[in-house]
């Protein structure tokens, strides 16, 4: 898959022991070996996807270093992946005030481009935020940013840690709590998003996905440190997520965690059991959505046999990643289009061409669209039609059926 006059890049993957019960017996599910390419270098990442053989937790068996993480993420992460979610604002907004008094101070890691640290802002909260990727841009330092990241925070200072879709990536869980509970305040909250592992597992084992959490596994792992688990949950302000909102009750389980009850522990065999049946639905789904993107590429194919048709593949998410490679086979002119402006511009995978703005396609002769959004294709296509540009065809990648 790698282009041969790019350099590849390989983490150094090292075991580790699961996150939430020390045990090192893993029960391995599959391997998913990804190629992602970036601005600079293509990105080689083998997934060993496992269970714990004691309590059930699904885990990367082995995890990447740091070092290689990050260049990853610098060089080829195009922010939120699977497009059609988009987070709601005002919900998150909700399940923060519902918690925390106005004035308070809140702290997001993960903050992306600040754009919801902004939105607390303006609500009134102390809100500030960092982000090992975004930490070293300017633009993201106007915004408010901590320059030297969580080291430059006053320990015990926050009314409120939130982390949205971070957890799930760290290369060690407890690790990454135990840095976010010393910013809390005694008694201060941890809200978290997180992907649900249960019910959308396809979504949780998603690329860049090292941790994937159950909500009976995130509740263990808050409970070893010293979190109490808050009875009226916010709801999750993504389809696939789960959202959770603890106390600090316990300042020494915070710091030197407990081990993992017995409860839920006894509870490992059931877990395993699911674990091993939600992962097998998963890769079904997998097999699926890449059946659907062969079919939608064959159909693009029989409308051009010529491959000279200019190709547009809409919606820049994990639907057009599966399309891309097979549609550049076989024509010369194929570019992922998306409408955010935060993708556009940033490189897509298996495709030379960064993402662009539909309106690209105004300067195309003829065209095949190929479009990619689960919940949106419909009004895509309405859309298209409204444009008045010549479409050969108009190709659902999700179903892999001709819409025009
Ligand atoms: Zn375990």
């Amino acid at each position: 898959m790698a282009a041969p006059d790019r350099p590849l890049r390989r983490a150094n993957w090292q075991a580790v022991a699961c996150d939430l019960c020390g045990a090192s017996r893993p029960d391995v599910l599959g391997q998913r070996e990804i190629i992602v390419r970036g601005r600079t270098c293509d990105h080689e990442m083998v997934f060993v996807d496992a269970a714990c053989g004691q309590c059930g937790f699904v885990q990367a068996l082995e995890r990447p270093d740091d070092a290689f993480l990050m260049d990853y993420y610098r060089d080829a992460h195009i922010g939120h992946r699977g497009g059609e979610l988009h987070f709601d604002g005002k919900a998150r907004l909700a399940a923060v005030a519902q918690r925390v008094s106005g004035g308070g101070r809140i702290i997001e890691i993960g903050a992306n481009d600040g754009a919801f640290c902004a939105e607390l802002s303006k609500a009134g909260y102390d809100a500030f935020g960092f982000d090992p990727v975004e930490a070293d841009e300017a633009a993201a330092v106007e915004k408010g940013f901590l320059e030297a990241g969580i080291a430059s925070v006053a320990p015990r200072s926050a009314d409120a840690v939130i982390a949205y879709y971070v957890l799930e990536h760290v290369i060690e869980a407890g690790a990454w709590l135990r840095s976010a509970l010393a910013l809390l305040k005694d008694g201060g909250v941890l809200i978290l998003e997180v992907p649900d592992y249960t019910t959308h597992p396809q979504d949780s084992l998603n690329v860049e996905h090292l941790l994937h959490f159950t909500p009976e596994t995130l509740r263990e792992l808050l409970e070893q440190h010293g979190l109490e688990i808050l009875r009226d949950q916010p709801a999750p302000t993504v389809a696939y997520g789960q959202a959770i909102a603890a106390r600090l009750k316990d300042r020494a389980l915070a710091e030197t965690p407990r081990p993992a009850s017995g409860a839920y522990l006894a509870g490992g065999p059931d877990r395993l059991k699911q674990a091993k049946a939600a992962y097998a639905e998963a890769m079904a789904d997998l097999a699926r959505r890449q059946q659907a993107a062969e079919a939608a590429a064959k159909l693009a194919r029989d409308v051009d046999p010529s491959g000279t048709t200019s190709v547009f593949i809409w919606g820049a998410n994990e639907y057009a990643e599966r399309a891309a490679p097979l549609l550049a086979q076989a024509f010369s002119s194929v570019q992922v289009v998306d409408k955010s402006a935060s993708k556009i511009g940033t490189p897509f995978p298996g495709l030379a061409a960064p993402i662009v703005h539909p309106d690209a396609a105004a300067d195309a002769g003829t065209r095949i669209f190929l479009l990619c959004s689960p919940n949106w294709n419909a009004q895509i296509a309405a859309e298209i039609a409204a444009q008045g540009w010549t479409a050969l065809a108009v190709i659902d990648a999700v179903t892999g059926e001709r819409l025009e």
